[in-house]
């Protein structure tokens, strides 16, 4: 730490990304990235022209992507604001609604980015428990007197809430904003944007990380009433005008466009979904019941959780575990890929699970003798 660091910071606890390592090949399931390429339109639309055009400043205004996501939304350009990622979009929001001394309320489990960012803008972040089986505890966000802040679908429980329970909590809280990150809502989900234009203080943001294929791109946005999209805007003219790259917005344009493609390749994963639910069934998982593109399944009982993680890892596979939190520490989250990838996956965690049964029998025999 040098000596210049600021006192507040010097406890922080940063958000862990997730591991991207670079030893080996790996089958990457641990960040609910998508297997899939992106959209082949984006390949025709960066043309020499578009990489020329690097040597200038983007349109500050994103007003050609703003537009394409409107059209695809049904909003106009005024009511969108597009950033570096949904996490940026998210860090705009806290920059310019959120204040010192109100509290803003999310689900205890969930995204840890929220946590991280509320520490970073010295907020204070209230923790509302899941009930017993992760599910959102709709009754106490109605009740929570604060803004909110929810992933639906969460991540990592899988776990979703209906447009009706997002609705009771807009309309209690009608003097606080309820922010609704819907990252994985493509998947299976119920999206809220049928309230932005029935309520002043909602804001509904996605990515394109996850359903769109393209999280090295970073191009997030959300939708809100146009005062809420002024105002970010300006936020943002102040901290970084030009925060989304001219490629991106190039490509951005032609990804949303391809409906088709990216609706087949959603279809796919949910699929592939029921198939390694089902395998995850048959290996005597309890596992929670998802909307995303990931399971969140419960291995210890048959192999210890992080033990589960680290074997598939030495195979070739990596996972994400959630062992700081004693009500997470037994489960495993996987992300759904193609479904190849998914069969190599349940190849290996039954050979894993042969492997440590017969251990188990070995020490304990080991251990009478
Ligand atoms: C992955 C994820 C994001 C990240 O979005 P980016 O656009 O890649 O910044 C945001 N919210 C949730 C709940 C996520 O799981």
């Amino acid at each position: 730490m040098s000596y210049f660091f600021l006192d507040g910071y010097e406890s922080m606890e940063t958000y862990n990304p997730g591991e991207q390592p670079h030893d080996r090949p790996y089958i990457k399931l641990n960040a609910n990235e998508s297997s899939y390429p992106p959209s082949p339109a984006i390949l025709e639309a960066l043309t020499s022209v578009q990489i020329n055009s690097l040597a200038y400043y983007e349109d500050p205004y994103n007003i050609k992507l703003r537009e394409a996501i409107g059209e695809i939304y049904g909003f106009p350009k005024e009511q969108i604001f597009v950033g570096n990622g949904a996490d940026e979009v998210i860090a705009f929001i806290m920059m310019s609604f959120f204040r010192e001394g109100f509290p803003i309320a999310s689900n205890d489990i969930t995204y840890d980015f929220y946590r991280t960012y509320a520490q970073t803008f010295h907020l204070k972040y209230r923790k509302i428990p899941v009930k017993a089986d992760f599910s959102t505890d709709v009754d106490a966000l109605v009740e929570c007197g604060c803004d909110v802040i929810i992933a639906n679908p969460n991540n990592p429980t899988g776990k979703a809430i209906s447009c009706a329970d997002v609705e009771r909590i807009v309309k209690k809280n009608e003097k606080r904003l309820v922010i609704v990150d819907e990252a994985y809502v493509d998947f299976g989900g119920e999206t809220a944007l049928s309230l932005v234009d029935k309520y002043p203080n909602i804001i509904v943001v996605r990515t394109y990380s996850k359903s769109r294929n393209m999280a090295g791109a970073r191009i997030g946005f959300c939708v809100a009433n146009q005062d809420i999209i002024d105002d970010m805007r300006n936020v943002k003219f102040c901290v970084s005008p030009f925060n989304l790259n001219t490629l991106s917005q190039v490509i951005g344009i032609a990804a949303i466009k391809d409906t088709k493609y990216y609706d087949e390749c959603i279809k796919e994963v949910i699929e592939t979904r029921s198939y390694f639910e089902s395998e995850l069934l048959r290996m005597g998982f309890e596992i929670v019941p998802t909307v995303t593109n990931f399971c969140f399944f419960k291995a210890s009982g048959i192999i210890p959780a992080e033990l589960l993680t680290e074997r598939l890892k030495e195979h070739g596979i990596l996972v994400r575990y959630f062992g700081f939190e004693p009500r997470t520490k037994d489960y495993v989250r996987v992300t759904i890929g193609r479904r190849a990838e998914m069969e190599i996956v349940v190849r290996n965690m039954k050979a894993i699970i042969e492997e440590y049964q017969a251990e188990k029998v070995s020490n304990a025999r080991r251990a009478a003798s």
